[in-house]
């Protein structure tokens, strides 16, 4: 690979770290609700113009996804619901609805960090980013931060578990 390829790749991998722990910072803002912490931003020309955090719990709607947030500003930003041009960068792999919230939007990138194995739609359960017989493909970037994310979604439920058993006792008791 030419030099000037590579540090354009290392460029873009720089800018991905950087608005992946953007996201990682709206995960934060759930984690401190009690709620699962997942995190989302998008980014258009380098620019932040929609950021999102899981809220289902404190808004009583599975409608407050990360993902559908920052979507839903991203579109006002825009004045479009169209997001072409636009990078989502979230914490966890989409769901059903928010990956076909993306592809609905028609957003042609989409970087994560940890994979669901048990609610992924880029891949884990199904692939609905991905599906030739859709009219609107998404390209995925898998693996940002991913630790980081890994380790903080592990730590919101090792301390729910905790919580959850103080509760029992007291109950018990
Ligand atoms: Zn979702």
């Amino acid at each position: 690979m030419k030099l000037e390829a590579r540090s354009r790749i290392q460029d873009q991998d720089q800018k991905d770290i950087k608005y992946m722990k953007a996201a990682i910072a709206q995960a934060r803002k759930a984690y401190k609700l009690g709620e699962v912490p997942i995190g989302c931003v998008i980014v258009y020309e380098d620019k932040i113009i929609g950021r999102g955090y899981n809220r289902r719990n404190t808004d009583k709607t599975p409608l407050a996804h990360a993902e559908i947030t920052a979507i839903k500003k991203a579109g006002k930003f825009m004045q479009d619901w169209r997001l072409e041009g636009c990078k989502l960068y979230v914490t966890l792999e989409p769901c059903q609805m928010c990956a076909g919230a993306i592809v609905q939007a028609r957003i042609p990138e989409v970087i994560m960090a940890a994979e669901n194995p048990k609610a992924g739609c880029a891949g884990s359960v199904m692939d609905i980013l991905n599906n030739p017989d859709f009219n609107h493909q998404v390209s995925v970037k898998k693996g940002v931060l991913q630790e980081e994310c890994s380790k903080m979604l592990k730590e919101f439920f090792l301390e729910l578990r905790n919580r959850n058993k103080l509760l029992k006792e007291k109950k018990g008791s």
